[in-house]
């Protein structure tokens, strides 16, 4: 008889986005006319930079004759595109990184899922509350939790973030843990860590022979002088972190699908025999067995982002996504509200001073606008809703009219 997975048995239904789904779909049919507007997707909304789409073209061209044809890459991703990351992305910012350190794929959820299969069943995990699910889900898949009890798994270490520690937890939270995921500029809250608060965790996974993995997904949103765009930016941190990119929001390639991970050499784990084995190695191995690389065409289009004009470009795009955000901001500021995040992230995080879902539905009912509860994210993302900035700017000022006369 064939047995399933019983560990994918454990993972709780996704209920949060059904769940708005379904309200949404109700109240749309209860009122055909109304016009709702959705402030609560992390999907961008601007197209990609001509310069990218210039590039791309180009790479289309150069597949449809033999001369320039490309067909399966390297796994790891091309040099053109690997070379251009560790030149403009860390070693013009002073972060030694080289290209061999860098692993091309389509894109931040893939690595940050995959990556847990280097380590052993037994290591003791430790993510953030509220915390982007893939860290969890994949966690779970692999069999390193029981089933979840008041929506949380036993096995897992759950750092709280709230107001009061800035929603960046500190390592004394992680007491006993083998990794921790960080994630800053952070989805859901929108929080950023100070290079002080990073580098407490690095010298702490140095000490402890813990591992950092930092989702760095937002960090071409970070605008504030002084804040880290790279956890790299922390002494000590080559021994101890490993770092995921996305190009997803830095560009607009959710659709076209192309990030990176950064497995520095001498990064390593233990054996059960205490022998350090170094990740690089065991990274190149996993990705050259069971992923065939981005495609050509998205790496040429991920290379145009590092031109002069693709960087002012991505940069105006991101300006766009932030002036949304400090505009709701400000409304919802004015109407009493406090609201975390925005600024150097794409995300606010609102303290509704109540239910999170009945401040949902609220919203939906009364300005027909779509949030996301941030109970949805963890029990400490209770009393919070996720707004993000991800719109148009005509959507975003009349949702702001809206809200102005709801709230
Ligand atoms: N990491 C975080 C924190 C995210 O919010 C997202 C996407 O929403 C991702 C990773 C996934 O990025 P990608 O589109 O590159 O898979």
């Amino acid at each position: 008889m064939l047995h399933v997975n019983e560990n994918y048995r454990k993972i709780q239904a996704s209920y949060l986005f059904t769940e708005i789904a379904h309200r949404v779909a109700s109240h749309q049919s209860a009122n055909p006319a109304a016009k709702i507007i959705r402030l609560g997707i992390g999907d961008v909304t601007e197209p990609l930079a001509p310069a990218v789409v210039e590039a791309m073209h180009r790479a289309v061209d150069d597949e449809a004759g033999r001369a320039n044809f490309h067909g399966y890459g390297p796994e790891q991703g091309y040099a053109f595109l690997r070379e251009k990351v560790a030149e403009i992305d860390f070693r013009a910012r002073g972060i030694d990184i080289a290209a061999d350190e860098i692993f091309i794929s389509d894109g931040a959820k893939c690595d940050c899922g995959n990556i847990q299969e280097l380590f052993g069943d037994d290591v003791k995990i430790a993510v953030g509350d509220p915390v982007y699910p893939v860290y969890v889900d994949t966690n779970v898949m692999a069999g390193r939790t029981l089933a979840s009890v008041d929506g949380r798994y036993p096995g897992l270490t759950y750092l709280e973030c709230s107001a009061a520690n800035g929603f960046v937890p500190t390592p004394e939270q992680a007491a006993g843990c083998d990794v921790v995921y960080l994630c800053y500029p952070n989805n859901p809250t929108g929080a950023v860590a100070t290079k002080a608060q990073l580098q407490q965790w690095v010298d702490w996974a140095n000490a402890n022979k813990a591992l950092i993995l930092f989702d760095a997904a937002y960090e071409a949103f970070v605008r504030t002088p002084g804040i880290p765009r790279s956890i790299y930016e922390c002494d000590g941190a080559r021994t101890c972190a490993i770092e995921f990119r996305s190009y997803s929001k830095t560009a607009g390639f959710t659709g076209i699908r192309c990030g990176y991970t950064v497995v520095p050499k001498n990064l390593v784990a233990y054996a059960a025999d205490g022998t350090a084995v170094e990740l690089r190695p065991m990274w190149t191995r996993r990705q050259t067995t069971k992923f065939n690389g981005a495609s050509y065409i998205t790496q040429r289009g991920a290379e145009a982002i590092y031109s002069p004009e693709g960087q002012a470009q991505c940069r105006a795009t991101i300006d766009f996504y932030l002036e949304n955000g400090r505009l709701m901001k400000t409304a919802l500021e004015a109407r009493g509200y406090s609201v975390y995040g925005g600024g150097d992230s794409p995300y606010l995080w609102v303290d509704v001073k109540g239910d999170s879902w009945d401040f949902f539905d609220r919203l939906l009912k009364e300005a027909n606008v779509v949030t996301t509860p941030g109970a949805g994210f963890g029990r400490a993302g209770e009393g919070y809703i996720r707004i993000s900035s991800f719109n148009s700017r005509e959507n975003v000022l009349e949702a702001i009219e809206r809200l102005r006369k709801a709230l």
